[in-house]
């Protein structure tokens, strides 16, 4: 029986921890659920699954779920400090990392510093301080096991390899709606037509990322950190079936890649089981009838974020920072409509040059960094 505790229950990859959660019930306990606001899914989750703990983000939520969860026996909490404090002292085995954005870093660091094993969706806390997590999770003999779909396609495909034989690892990438759209037709994409990813049911700010590519711009990163790589190591390759989740070349030209039906269960579910697999009912993916697989070089004029992410990457300090705060800006406005699709590398691409760069950041850096990033992209967005 491993305790669980799941960081942002109520979102896309948390719903779906708690399905495979329900699936095996034998195997994984909860011990704490997380929320921002979602207060009735919140309740509802931590009765079902019986949550030992639950802390709503959002404090002016703290008097709803706790009236909701009244004589049930389960605490509840509320503000972020809380989380932190929680994460850090209740007894788990594992911590699913399933909040969107920067908000994820602090937590994920004190799940890691009282070495508790991590299942990590929450790519931005690599992006972010990638050299800091991994650091600490050296430090304290802590595993962070990837569940993005392409990061669980790498970590499946080196099961039982030495590390040192990966000459390259491949990222396949759906390309997401706008795959053909010319430049011209870009600037008129809506919010309504960024939101219907081909291939995969999401959060708003990773399916608006698809569609820009810059979430394939974060997974380069979060691929650096996570199997210790160079940038030069790490390709991305359109591959719009979604079937190939990802590929290791290994030093004598062989390549392993890892496939499946494009279902988050299946990687939220190996990082919650390794070293097991444990069997499931999901679809299985079918060669009747049979299927093209097709692959595509990805298109950095049109998709600039890929570049972007790639630059950060390179230029390392606190650049991937600067660049994931402005994002995260940049997609909230896109989203409110304030700016336009093509704007949102733009708006990212000038608030990097107006960042003081720093070379081997603190993480008192990266907060800071975060923040006036956001200060300095929300009135580029106001100037528009
Ligand atoms: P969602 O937006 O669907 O869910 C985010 C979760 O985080 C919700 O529970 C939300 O609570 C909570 N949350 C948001 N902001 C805060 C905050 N400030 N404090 C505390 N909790 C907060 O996101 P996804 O599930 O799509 O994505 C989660 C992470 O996983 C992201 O980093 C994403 O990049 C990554 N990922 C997602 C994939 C997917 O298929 N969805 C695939 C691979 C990676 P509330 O509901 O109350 O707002
Ligand atoms: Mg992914």
């Amino acid at each position: 029986m491993k305790k669980i505790i799941i960081l942002g229950s109520t979102g896309s990859i948390g719903t779906q921890t708690i399905e495979v959660v329900k699936t095996h019930p034998d195997k994984f306990k909860v011990e704490m659920l997380t929320a921002n606001s979602s207060a009735d899914l919140l309740i509802e989750q931590a009765k079902a699954v019986n949550s030992k703990y639950v802390v709503i983000a959002n404090k002016s939520y703290y008097e709803y779920v706790r009236a909701g969860l009244f004589g049930t026996g389960i605490t509840v909490l509320s503000g972020s400090t809380a989380i932190n404090d929680l994460v850090a002292s209740i007894d788990a085995d594992l911590v699913v990392t399933a909040m969107v954005g920067f908000a994820g870093l602090i937590p994920t660091l004190k799940a890691i510093e009282s070495r508790k094993n991590i299942a990590l969706a929450n790519k931005e806390t690599l992006v972010v301080a990638g050299d800091l997590v991994t650091e600490a999770a050296r430090k304290h003999s802590v595993q962070i096991i990837p569940v993005d779909s392409e990061h669980s396609a790498i970590f499946q495909c080196l099961q039982g390899e030495n590390p040192t034989s990966v000459e390259k690892i491949v990222l396949t990438a759906s390309g997401g709606p706008f795959r053909n759209y010319s430049l011209e037709q870009l600037k008129h994409v809506t919010p309504e037509n960024a939101l219907k990813h081909p291939n995969w049911s999401m959060g708003a700010k990773i399916t608006i990322d698809s569609a820009t590519m810059m979430n394939k711009g974060l997974e380069v990163i979060e691929a650096r950190w996570l199997f210790d790589l160079r940038p030069d190591q790490i390709d991305v390759v359109i591959h719009p079936q979604s079937i190939i989740h990802s590929l290791v070349q290994f030093s004598d030209g062989s390549i392993k890649a890892q496939m499946g039906l494009p279902d988050m269960r299946l990687p939220i579910q190996y990082a919650m089981a390794y070293p097991n697999r444990l069997p499931n009912t999901f679809e299985r993916y079918k060669f009747d009838p049979i299927h093209s697989l097709t692959f595509e070089k990805p298109d950095t004029q049109k998709f600039p974020c890929l570049k972007i992410a790639y630059e950060a990457l390179i230029k390392k300090g606190n650049h991937a920072c600067i660049v994931n705060a402005a994002n995260e800006i940049a997609v909230a406005a896109f989203l409110q409509k304030k700016i336009g699709f093509t704007q949102i590398p733009e708006i990212i691409l000038q608030t990097v040059e107006k960042i003081a760069k720093i070379d081997h950041p603190t993480l008192q850096d990266y907060i800071e960094t975060d923040v006036e990033s956001r200060v300095v992209a929300t009135s580029l967005i106001e100037k528009t």
